[in-house]
């Protein structure tokens, strides 16, 4: 896989600094074989590992990941980035049946598709209705019937009277239909070719003008690889659509596919569609997809294991320096405990994991992360002198730090009482040793 490449790639490198130059190249090289074995276009990964290459530079070599392991996490986040982000949800119409229309080549998988995601919507309590306008190849029409009728959602096909041999008053008169018999979704399968051609391109350009989609849906084969960038470019500059639908993704296509077109022409991949049957469809998930073109959803997993454990032993090693400073607690440290169970709550799940931190993790759960900032203004305007001997702070110093602050004189008490009871308790801790708890958590 591209990460033990990678980790060979890094032998050598050891410790903190920055990836040199060298070490930045020879990891470009690993990114573009991995990129181009899944597939993906070569303008493509031409800019992808550009941008990689970038985001290497200006980054330090942390503690938490080994080079290559950092590498793979720079890499998966701009991929995920490309593809979408977020997964995109279809977009409804606030008045009448939203119409979605599919557009692609022949054999991309249009009709399965349409049947798919009538089951789909229907599972979501939609009552969806499909229209057939592949009136070119002679079995079309009966194989949307077909499906249709495995999905339980009925079929508007042509009739002698509504259009024989005219997709485009077919698709009309499908809305018609649909607004008398009360369907929300409408789903209009079209023709496609085997090639790209100036007619199919304005058949689906007039079927789009006559239904106005809300959503025009571009379905493509990911098998196809390097030849998806030039079906999608030529549908959006044909067709023009909203989003994409991989499907085929049950075969061994890596998903480059996906990559090259989000690349391409900037339109989010919404749904996968991955088998024969009807159920064998889904929305479309960026980092699924991301971790399939790069084979690696195991060194993902790791990756992430490794920074969440780093980060809580850092959490705890910062807890233990406190332990034992009993009598020389001062309010900078108190501050500092502040800021490190601030970073504990965001870490709560997993500390709740942890022997020990159990009992914190109702606490931690409704920390308000607010009053960190609270505590931070007040202390930050009181003097060096103020927070090393807090026993300074009298009534005029209180009025002086709330002012400055932009708090009240009744904060800033609760604040240095709530320090004395945190100090104390360090004390005792620094006797009788053993974990400290949170002794400045507020509640
Ligand atoms: P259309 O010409 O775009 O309407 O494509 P079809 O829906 O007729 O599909 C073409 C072929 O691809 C059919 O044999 C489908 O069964 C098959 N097919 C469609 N989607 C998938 C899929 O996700 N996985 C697999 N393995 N086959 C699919
Ligand atoms: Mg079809």
């Amino acid at each position: 896989t591209l990460s033990d490449r990678l980790s060979a790639t890094f032998k050598n490198l050891r410790g903190k600094g920055r990836l040199s130059e060298a070490d930045i190249d020879a990891t470009a090289r690993e990114i573009r074989i991995a990129l181009l074995e899944a597939d993906v276009a070569l303008p493509v990964v031409k800019q992808f590992v550009g941008a990689v290459k970038e985001r290497a530079r200006g980054e330090e070599v942390s503690g938490a990941l080994n080079p290559a392991q950092q590498i793979v996490k720079i890499v998966n986040e701009e991929l995920v980035t490309i593809l979408g982000g977020e997964t995109r949800r279809l977009r409804y119409a606030k008045n009448g049946p939203t119409v979605i229309m599919l557009a692609g080549l022949q054999g991309a998988g249009k009709t399965t598709l349409a049947a798919k995601l009538a089951l789909w919507l229907k599972d979501q309590g939609k009552t969806p209705l499909l229209v057939a306008c592949d009136l070119q190849r002679p079995n079309a029409v009966n194989q949307l019937q077909v499906n249709g009728e495995r999905v339980g959602v009925p079929v508007y096909a042509p009739e002698p009277g509504n259009g024989v041999g005219n997709p485009v008053a077919v698709a009309q008169a499908s809305i018609e239909e649909a607004k008398r018999r009360l369907h929300d979704v409408v789903i209009v399968d079209t023709a496609g070719r085997l090639g790209v051609d100036a007619e199919l391109m304005q058949q689906a350009a007039d079927i789009r003008d006559a239904v106005r989609p809300d959503e025009v849906l571009f379905v493509v084969d990911a098998m196809i690889g390097q030849d998806a960038v030039t079906t999608a470019q030529a549908f959006l500059d044909g067709v023009g659509y909203d989003g994409v639908v991989l499907t085929k993704l049950d075969g061994d296509a890596r998903g480059g596919a996906a990559l090259s077109i989000a690349s391409i022409t900037g339109k989010p991949v919404m749904f996968a569609s991955n088998g024969e049957k009807l159920t064998d469809f889904d929305l479309f998930h960026p980092d699924r997809m991301a971790s399939r073109i790069l084979d690696m959803g195991d060194v993902l997993t790791l990756i992430e294991q490794a920074e969440r454990t780093f980060d809580a032993e850092q959490a705890m090693k910062a807890a233990q320096k406190l332990q034992g400073q009993g009598g020389d607690f001062t309010l900078d440290d108190f501050l500092e405990q502040m800021q490190q169970v601030r970073k504990l709550g965001s870490l709560s799940k997993i500390m709740g994991m942890l022997p020990g931190m159990a009992q914190f993790r109702d606490q931690l759960d409704n920390f308000d992360e607010r009053e960190i900032d609270r505590i931070q203004a007040i202390i930050q305007s009181m003097t060096p002198a103020e927070r090393a001997n807090p026993k300074l702070i009298d009534g005029s110093r209180r009025a002086r730090i709330a002012k400055g602050s932009g708090r009240q004189v009744s904060d800033v008490n609760t604040l240095v009482d709530r320090f004395f009871e945190a100090r104390k308790m360090m004390q005792q801790m620094a006797k009788g040793g053993g974990m400290p708890g949170m002794p400045g958590m507020p509640g």
